[in-house]
């Protein structure tokens, strides 16, 4: 079938990718870049390390800073996973927003309640518990939110209620929360249990205990997230967890944490795993944007190309007006042998001529109503790479690659060989080919499914060619001589016009298009194209 891109990209289908970067599946690219922000973390932990305990005094713009800029990236994170929300509905996006809203918004608030922050003894709260309670209330809500929406991603759906109701649900319930804990940490701090020994503020050993706990409960988060991984999201969820183990880690084991080199080592990491995920939001949306945006254009372009074809326009025609001359031809030879018959009976003789009348019209009719159709529908054809097409259409389709686990393999050896062809059709057929090609090996199991693509140059013959090898379930032998024709289709929801038109497209140009090899392994379909004659001498 002739099929547009962005056709793939429907909700609700099974196959269908996710339009949302946070459920895209994450790629070895995303794995080796996070890999690499974890190494850098740990290179610069081990360089800290001998000085971890060291004091290097307090410097008073460090914390607003650094924490408000924490805060902000947290609360834009959490603003792009609503967004996100809002075009896939998924619940454990929801949980995994609410959870960037916590932290946002107690990075936010222990920043005001910390001494010499925005105050000498802060805005809020007590000068040593308030803060401390904050930093608990921080790590806390938010690895448990993760911890929540690990175990919820995979269920899948959206709530029973409408996307804007479970929004305002979520950031309603969420906000409550906040100023729920935020009052008993400013205003019942009295009754809460002592974090810091008044006036040396050194850590009591209950301090020591929390800490530890909100290192275990980070590393368990971490390890739930680690066993049900899948997505970009869960990667750089990851990430976070990590870079936040170090704030427990030098707290719990320091004993007096704050403003040693550990301590301003872990808040950076905090600050860069904020950012981090954010940026890769942001990165991939822009991404993902452009290639939706790229689609819409080829599925434009493909609307008015789509009838281009001499001979899908005839068998077109030929499905059309099949009855009418099949009725013409029946009448015809009654009407003969009514005339050969004794006693002529020419009234009905006439009445069928009327027949034959009325049928010619409506052959007339249909005829002028399709080549309406493909009225507009010009060639273009200009000097190409055959590759450079197929490298374009493969970016178009790498998200859909990606999504249904295809092992993309080119082998590419005719970089500049030209042939002469319509850019935009060509890219039709070879998007064709490939779209094909995934749909063949939709029931083929994941770790199966292969796409190889290769060009090379047949120096005899002076013809390009380029082969799409798959692992589908190849064509069975009877259906070798068919696939070409048009309306064959063995697709419940197929026209099976695209191999048709494929085939006159590559024609029209002096090549041709075949089914190479076919096997239950799966299918090689070969489009072989003329070298274009400025190419030929030095080819
Ligand atoms: P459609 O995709 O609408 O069926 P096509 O003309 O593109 O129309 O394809 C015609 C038929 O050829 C398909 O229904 C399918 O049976 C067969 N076919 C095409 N490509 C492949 C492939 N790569 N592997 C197996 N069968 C294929």
């Amino acid at each position: 079938m002739l099929k547009a891109n962005t056709g793939q990209f429907g909700l609700n289908a099974e196959h269908d990718p996710p339009m949302v970067v946070a459920l895209m599946p994450s790629t070895q690219r995303h794995r080796t870049v996070a890999i690499g922000v974890v190494v850098v973390m740990l290179a610069v932990s081990a360089l800290v390390a001998p000085f971890v305990n060291r004091q290097i005094g307090k410097i008073d713009s460090f914390l607003p800073v650094v924490q408000t800029v924490t805060s902000a990236a947290d609360l834009l994170t959490a603003t792009l996973l609503l967004a996100q929300y809002s075009v896939q509905p998924h619940r454990a996006l929801l949980v995994v927003a609410g959870g960037y809203i916590f932290a946002g918004s107690f990075a936010f608030l222990q920043t005001l309640s910390f001494p010499g922050s925005y105050a000498p003894n802060g805005l809020i709260g007590d000068v040593y518990n308030t803060p401390a309670w904050f930093f608990v209330l921080w790590y806390t809500t938010f690895p448990l939110s993760i911890l929540v929406y690990a175990l919820l991603k995979d269920r899948g759906g959206g709530s029973r209620f409408s996307t804007t109701a479970s929004m305002a649900t979520t950031l309603i319930s969420v906000f409550a929360a906040i100023a729920l804990l935020s009052w008993v940490a400013i205003a019942e701090t009295r009754r809460l249990p002592s974090f810091f020994t008044t006036g040396l503020m050194l850590q009591t050993s209950l301090s020591n205990q929390f800490n530890i706990g909100l290192s275990l409960l980070g590393c368990f988060v971490l390890l739930v997230l680690f066993v049900r991984r899948r997505t970009v999201l869960d990667l750089w969820l990851m990430v976070t967890l990590f870079a936040a183990l170090p704030n427990f880690l030098v707290a719990a084991y320091e004993g007096s944490a704050r403003f040693s080199v550990g301590w301003y080592t872990a808040r950076g990491f905090a600050l860069i795993a904020s950012c981090m995920l954010l940026s890769v939001l942001v990165t991939e949306m822009i991404v993902l944007y452009s290639r939706l945006a790229s689609a819409l254009v080829m599925q434009r372009r493909e609307r008015s190309n789509r009838f281009v074809s001499i001979d899908a326009a005839t068998a077109a025609i030929a499905h059309e007006i099949g009855s009418p001359l099949g009725a013409i031809t029946l009448n015809a030879n009654t009407a003969r042998q009514m005339l050969a018959a004794q006693p002529r009976r020419l009234d009905e003789v006439n009445a069928i001529l009327r027949n034959i009348e009325e049928d010619s019209l409506r052959v007339n009719a249909t005829i002028t109503s399709v080549r309406e159709l493909f009225k507009g529908a010009v060639d273009r054809p200009a000097t190409i790479s055959l590759e450079g097409i197929a490298r374009q259409v493969l970016r178009l389709l790498q998200h859909e690659l990606q999504f249904n686990g295809m092992l993309v393999a080119t082998d590419f050896r005719v970089e500049m060989s030209l042939v002469r062809a319509d850019p935009i059709q060509l890219q039709q057929v070879i998007l064709n080919l490939f779209k094909n090609a995934i749909e063949a090996m939709a029931s083929t199991s994941l770790n199966g499914r292969r796409l190889n693509i290769a060009t090379r140059l047949d120096e005899r013959s002076s013809f390009v060619l380029l082969s799409v090898q798959d692992t589908g379930r190849g064509v069975p032998p009877q259906h070798h001589d068919r696939i070409f024709d048009a309306f064959f289709t063995t697709k419940p929801s197929g026209m099976g016009l695209g191999l048709a038109i494929c085939r006159t497209i590559i024609e029209r140009y002096g090549g041709r298009l075949v089914l190479a090899k076919s096997s239950p392994q799966g299918s090689t379909f070969e489009i072989a194209l003329p070298l274009e004659d400025d190419r030929r001498g030095s080819a």
